[in-house]
């Protein structure tokens, strides 16, 4: 009889915990954009997978109720630059789960992937930096803190046969390492040839990998136009065969974006993979003493001195501090006021434009971007749905990085089997709160953000001591048998 009952005890126990899991997220609406699913569920997540979505009780290790709030896939940010932990911790409060390096990518991918491993909050990864392999080739590496390289030999002369193939050979070793296809700044390296570039396309097409590039110019004034620089670099893309990102069109084409967001149009109708990305402020941000400022830069991007500021103190620059600090060593970022409310408005709403940051201390898309997206264009102008702008925050991204990295199906989606990657938000209350005179304050109305599995976010209060983020690898890595 008593071991009847033990039986029955062991039975209902094991039952129990087969229903168990980790962690539910309780009632809320939860978005998935994949599968146009909007409806109250309940969330059942076990070893960092999201394990059932249902409208009957769950019961979980621990249970956070998500009544009125919406419950959607964390943002992928594909362009963030800033990888230390106070940037991943303001992105944490916009809603972001992965933030990738992609444009300018990692100068030495084995060192990046370890610096970070369990001292991440987010998920991480990057791409191999051409920029990067440029400077190394010209013997004059990049250092610790500059975005991109300063504007000199390594940038301002053309590569010869010899340097290509080094470089060539330095992206091969970074794409085996995990990088997650090549990262190329034209602009910031102005003598790479065009044929320089197309080499560069085919070690990527070799690899199947996609190039992710902030393109050579920007402006109307031929030769050089923002319109030629997205020729160059379709036209890379079609003798390679190599698929394409061009980042930030909105701060390259500025007021030739829809020109160029055209052009991008009839590529992918021809059948090329052509995506592209843009980030809702009016004011780019980069490096002052980078080549992007070589003379000629003032009519290229139709600014004056004054249209450069200083992040830290608000001082609009004079020809004479221009000259100071583009010739100072110190890798000072501008804020680089070039583009219009209007442009950047209907830039946004672009079916073609996913969301990406861009990402920079000095800048305050580092921290509101995905907030401001739900702020100002869901619930003030309501000139996107909630559901299209998920979409391009989590599902157009995550479909771009399937070109590279297997896993991503498994991202950006809130269906079972995807990852635990999960942001539970206020539609009424989030709002970015950072500006250009603070950059990085915080946003407000993330209620709760999971990370693989892991509560990073909880009740609106960042979780002390955990590092949940892990490498997002490109396929060389993982052929190598390094599967996370
Ligand atoms: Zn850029």
């Amino acid at each position: 009889m008593r071991r009847v009952f033990f039986l029955g005890f062991l039975l209902s126990a094991t039952l129990l915990s087969a229903q168990q899991y980790d962690l539910v997220l309780e009632g809320g609406r939860v978005m998935d954009p994949e599968t146009g699913l909007d409806a109250v569920r309940n969330i059942g997540i076990r070893d960092g997978k999201i394990a059932r979505i249902t409208a009957k009780a769950l019961h979980g290790k621990r249970v956070i109720h998500a009544a009125g709030l919406v419950v959607a896939p964390g943002f992928i940010d594909v362009h963030q630059h800033g990888q230390d932990l106070d940037s991943q911790r303001v992105k944490a409060f916009d809603g972001v789960t992965t933030a990738l390096e992609m444009e300018i990518g990692a100068p030495d991918i084995a060192a990046f992937l370890k610096s970070k491993e369990g001292r991440s909050l987010i998920h991480y990864g990057a791409t191999a930096s051409h920029v990067a392999a440029r400077a190394l080739t010209f013997g004059a590496p990049m250092h610790e803190g500059e975005l991109v390289p300063v504007s000199g030999p390594a940038t301002n002369d053309p590569a010869t046969p010899e340097q290509i193939e080094q470089i060539q050979k330095r992206l091969r070793e970074e794409l085996d390492a995990g990088a997650l296809g090549i990262g190329m700044g034209i602009q910031y390296t102005p003598a790479a040839t065009r044929l320089e570039v197309i080499d560069m396309f085919r070690v990527a097409a070799e690899r199947r990998m996609p190039v992710y590039t902030h393109i050579r110019s920007f402006g109307r004034i031929e030769p050089g136009s923002a319109i030629e620089a997205v020729e160059e670099v379709i036209g890379a893309a079609a003798i390679t065969g190599a698929p394409l990102h061009i980042v930030h069109v909105n701060s390259t084409c500025l007021r030739d974006t829809f020109e160029c967001l055209s052009l991008i149009e009839g590529a992918r109708a021809r059948g090329l993979d052509v995506t592209t990305e843009a980030y809702p402020y009016i004011a780019g941000a980069t490096q002052i003493n980078s080549a992007l400022f070589n003379p000629g830069w003032q009519e290229r991007l139709g600014i004056d001195y004054s249209g450069l500021v200083v992040p830290e103190t608000g001082e609009h620059l004079t020809k004479e501090r221009f000259e100071e600090l583009h010739n100072s060593s110190k890798p000072q970022i501008v804020l680089t006021f070039a583009n219009t409310q209007e442009m950047i408005d209907k830039t946004i709403l672009n079916p073609l434009i996913m969301i990406a940051s861009d990402g920079v201390k000095d800048h305050p898309r580092n921290a509101g971007t995905y907030s401001r997206i739900l702020a100002q264009y869901v619930r003030e102008k309501k000139t996107l749905t909630l559901m299209e702008a998920l979409r391009k925050m989590s599902l157009m991204p995550a479909q771009m990085l399937e070109r590279s990295t297997p896993e991503a199906h498994r991202k950006g989606r809130l269906q079972e089997g995807a990852d635990a990657d999960i942001v539970v938000f206020d539609p009424q209350t989030i709002t970015d709160r950072s500006t250009f005179e603070k950059p990085m304050e915080p946003s407000v109305g993330v209620h709760e953000l999971v990370v693989g599995g892991t509560v990073l976010i909880d009740d609106g209060r960042m979780v002390p001591d955990v590092y949940p983020g892990r490498a997002i690898l490109g396929s060389g890595k993982r052929d190598a048998g390094k599967v996370r």
